[in-house]
């Protein structure tokens, strides 16, 4: 079963990875970075992510700094 990327809706998702590689080399740096990070914090900027993606924020605009 293939997951469909999140960001572009169109091609499949690496498996353990939030997003197709052409939409996370799309992200700025510093999300990647936040969304690499594995803390207590790591599914709220996941879903922080999503949030944005269904919102239709453009991946270069995405920040999932998630406060406190
Ligand atoms: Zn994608």
């Amino acid at each position: 079963m293939t997951t469909t990327c999140p960001g572009c809706r169109t091609r499949p998702k690496g498996t353990g990875r939030y997003l197709c590689l052409s939409c996370w080399s799309t992200l700025p740096m510093p999300t990647r970075r936040e969304l690499r990070r594995r803390d207590p914090q790591a599914f709220a900027r996941l879903r922080s992510l999503h949030t944005q993606l269904d919102q239709g924020v453009p991946l270069t605009e995405i920040a999932v700094t998630v406060d406190g």
